[in-house]
């Protein structure tokens, strides 16, 4: 059975991206920091929780040590912390966003290479945004950690090139997660607005494309896969039917 890791799967998208992968017949590998969360997921279709916190080198060598094979690495964990203008911009924000979105996937990825170019058809999916395609206000520390994983996803294709390893960016638009509440501090209120009178993306409209791209015939690379909601143009272009 090939294995597949997924970072960032006790909720959202990672975690139905593990039970889909699960039922695509992977053995799953689910890594977050809360660990009575990634079990109680794991528990769901048989897969394996170990703890995981990407912006810890130590713990990211602890993980991997635990993973005998890969052949599917989903880089899913990340997100954003508050919504501040540049000039209001908090250091510890932008250094914890770029930790989790950039330095987290490089270091899983670099931990994983070995084992996904020795399982002779290994897969690398970075869970982008599309905060890595444009910028909206309030949002800079996000979409430059976005953008720069964008670049990160697409220098790694080009280093891989003539290895058994694809490499895919999904970028999302807005997806109803714990995504919101998180880049409030936990106000559930404002979270709820994001999604107020518009219909998001669910985490499994997202963990489909990601196993659709990884399900594909190993010679075929998807590149991109942009998906947004039908309300949604931009980031911060939303049709909401109650305004
Ligand atoms: P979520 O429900 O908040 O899930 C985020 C996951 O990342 C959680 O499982 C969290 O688990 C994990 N995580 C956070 N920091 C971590 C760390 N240091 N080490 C390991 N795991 C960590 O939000 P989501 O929407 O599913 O987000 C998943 C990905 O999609 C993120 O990369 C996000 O930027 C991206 N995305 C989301 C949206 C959206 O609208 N929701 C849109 C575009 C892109 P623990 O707290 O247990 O560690």
């Amino acid at each position: 059975m090939k294995t597949a890791v997924v970072t960032g799967a006790s909720s959202g998208i990672g975690a139905a991206t593990a039970c889909r992968l699960a039922a695509s017949g992977y053995d799953v590998v689910l890594g977050a920091r809360r660990i009575d969360r990634l079990e109680a997921v794991a528990a769901e279709f048989g897969g394996r929780a170990l703890p995981l916190d990407v912006t810890d080198p130590g713990s990211v060598e602890a993980f991997v040590a635990q993973v005998e094979d890969c052949s599917v690495l989903v880089n899913n964990a990340g997100g954003a912390l508050g919504l501040e203008p540049v000039a209001e911009a908090d250091d510890e924000k932008w250094r914890a966003m770029y930790d989790v979105n950039v330095l987290g996937t490089m270091r899983m990825t670099r931990a994983l290479l070995p084992h996904l170019v020795a399982s002779g058809d290994g897969h690398v999916v970075n869970v982008g945004s599309i905060a890595g395609l444009e910028t909206y206000d309030g949002g800079a520390g996000y979409t430059a950690a976005k953008h720069a994983l964008l670049a990160v996803t697409e220098t790694l294709r080009l280093e891989l090139l003539g290895q058994p390893v694809r490499v895919t960016d999904v970028a999302p638009g807005a997806v109803e997660t714990e995504f919101s509440i998180v880049r409030f501090a936990g106000d559930e209120a404002r979270a709820a607005k994001v999604y107020e009178g518009m219909t998001p993306l669910t985490a499994d409209d997202v963990a489909e494309c990601i196993v659709f791209a990884i399900t594909r015939p190993s010679h075929v690379n998807i590149d991109q896969i942009v998906v947004k909601p039908r309300d949604q143009a931009r980031a911060q272009r939303v049709y909401r039917s109650n305004s």
